[in-house]
């Protein structure tokens, strides 16, 4: 049933996809070509200006190229290659990403409580889920705020999500100090297309593309928000049975409820 309901979700994203995303998409190509026949213009004329030209044109070109690999992704039935992946580590490895993205106003922090655990997913998506939260999350704080990625080992109970198995899990969770969202947001964020940010700006595919992934994986992924309270984004994931980094550490830890 779960199977046949994303087969249907991804149907109706195909169906929008002529529209919503053809229209983002034109406006994103009118940006690079304005910005290359402005370009052309000044550098005929010898004028200074033609580098900024330039500039725009790939800030915009590049806009669509992201566009158009997130549609790829979210389209195609992804083939995950899970490995395992120490969270911790992985997140140590994005700092400058995330610094970068983020910017000089927003202080980014880091909790690693993965101790030696390590998860069953794959690595590439894991890293672009995580980025996707940043960039959700920068654009809820507006440039000014903290944002906090925490980790932490995590169980989740038989019964308590109705369709995860009992298990080892951790936990990946992504905390921001922006605008938060209202129940009529929250209830529609995994939706396809569904954006409340200006049209170039959102595609409203980062959430579903994240819960795609995170489901795949067989984790579960919770949402704690409220209007002025910031967000919290929760990714639990399956923990690797191999053999142990740190033998001995097993302390598992019950989750939160999501508020
Ligand atoms: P997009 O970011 O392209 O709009 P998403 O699927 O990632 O697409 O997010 C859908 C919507 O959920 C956003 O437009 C925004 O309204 C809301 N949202 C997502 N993350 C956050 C957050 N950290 N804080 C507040 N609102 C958020």
């Amino acid at each position: 049933a779960e199977a046949q309901l994303r087969q249907v979700q991804k149907m109706e994203a195909v169906g929008q996809l002529t529209g919503g995303i053809a229209h983002d998409f034109n406006n994103m190509l009118a940006v690079v070509v304005g910005g290359l026949e402005l370009a052309k213009r000044h550098v005929q004329t010898g004028g200074g200006a033609a580098l900024r030209h330039i500039d725009n044109a790939m800030e915009g070109a590049n806009r669509a190229a992201a566009l158009t690999r997130r549609l790829l992704a979210f389209a195609r039935s992804e083939t995950l290659m899970p490995e395992a992946v120490d969270p911790d580590a992985l997140i140590a490895g994005m700092s400058d990403l995330l610094d970068r993205t983020l910017g000089d106003t927003v202080s980014v922090h880091t909790e690693g409580g993965s101790a030696g655990w390590r998860i069953w997913v794959d690595r590439h998506q894991l890293e672009n889920a995580l980025l996707n939260l940043a960039v959700n999350a920068r654009d809820a704080m507006e440039g000014r705020g903290a944002l906090t990625i925490s980790t932490g080992q995590a169980t989740l109970a038989e019964g308590e999500r109705s369709e995860c198995a009992a298990g080892d899990y951790m936990r990946i969770t992504v905390a921001d100090t922006g605008c938060g969202m209202t129940p009529e947001v929250l209830d529609r964020v995994f939706e396809p297309f569904f954006t409340t940010k200006p049209v170039g700006k959102g595609t409203g595919l980062g959430l579903s593309q994240i819960f795609g992934f995170v489901r795949q994986s067989g984790g579960e992924i919770a949402i704690q928000t409220a209007p002025g309270a910031g967000t919290r984004v929760t990714l639990y994931l399956p923990r690797h049975h191999g053999e142990a980094v740190q033998p001995g550490v097993e302390a598992a830890v019950a989750p939160a409820s999501p508020a």
